[in-house]
């Protein structure tokens, strides 16, 4: 299994999982022209996409897809009540299916599951090639039991790290923006992040992803201290034993290769 990350954060994400002759688009909030040069530079062949699967419909991770389909013409997976938002273009290419549980494409193996987020409804998403699980959670204002049980066992597990909350409390947004992303509904924290990641260690992940990066109040480097630190106090070396990628918004991650 194949997994890289084009975009990652709010002014647009995009990430790619392949296996076994097939290739996965996880949300597009990509103009058409960013997209293809990422692509390009990645390697990836868009016209080799064979289905976009959407996380909610937020504009950072559905803003492309019009564009994309009218090019590509690639099925969408869409949870019913997140399609009511897409316009009409992007509606027509979504494939209707029951997104509350598990189905499969090619040798992949899909598990939807529900995240906490002030939007109509939010997936994060386990892939599984009967060799290698990897799962995607953004957009997420906790992390409770039942997330943490799909990310158990995954190889790779890309995990927002949104913001530093000091950063958020004394920084210049709105009190009510301010509360909204601290809730439980918002976004998570690089401290949740790190804990989780720290958890997952324990349990055998190897490879994260820091993705969604608060460009007002976060840095790439704070996220990634931030983890790195709860991971030693858990007993592991970034690096050596673990190790942990951050997703940009204007770079795509390397392409990690996972068996
Ligand atoms: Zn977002
Ligand atoms: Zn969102």
């Amino acid at each position: 299994m194949k997994f890289c990350n084009l975009a990652s954060g709010s002014k647009g994400n995009c990430t790619i999982i392949s296996a076994g002759g097939v290739s996965l688009m996880i949300d597009d909030g990509l103009n058409i022209r960013d997209l293809e040069q990422r692509a390009m530079a990645a390697n990836i062949d868009l016209s080799k996409i064979n289905a976009i699967l959407v996380t909610h419909e937020h504009s950072d991770h559905v803003k492309g897809l019009s564009a994309l389909v009218k090019k590509y013409s690639i099925p969408i997976y869409c949870h019913d009540e997140s399609a009511k938002y897409l316009d009409a273009r992007a509606a027509a290419y979504v494939n209707r299916r029951n997104m509350d549980l598990p189905f499969e494409l090619g040798e992949i193996e899909i598990t939807p599951f529900r995240l906490p987020h002030d939007s109509a409804y939010n997936l994060g998403y386990r892939f599984s090639d009967g060799k290698a699980s990897v799962a995607i959670a953004t957009d997420l204002g906790c992390v409770n039991e039942s997330i943490l049980n799909y990310f158990i066992g995954c190889n790779l597990v890309m995990l927002e790290s949104n913001h530093d909350i000091d950063m958020l409390r004394s920084g210049n947004y709105p009190f009510a923006l301010k509360q909204r992303i601290l809730s439980k509904n918002g976004h998570l924290s690089n401290d949740e992040c790190a804990q989780t990641i720290a958890t997952l260690a324990a349990s055998g992940t190897k490879r994260f992803v820091l993705a969604h990066l608060s460009q007002d109040n976060n840095t790439p480097e704070l996220a990634f201290e931030m983890t790195a630190r709860a991971l030693e106090t858990a007993g592991f070396s970034e690096g050596r034993d673990v190790f942990v990628e951050t997703a940009l918004q204007y770079r795509a991650t390397a392409k990690i290769i996972l068996d």
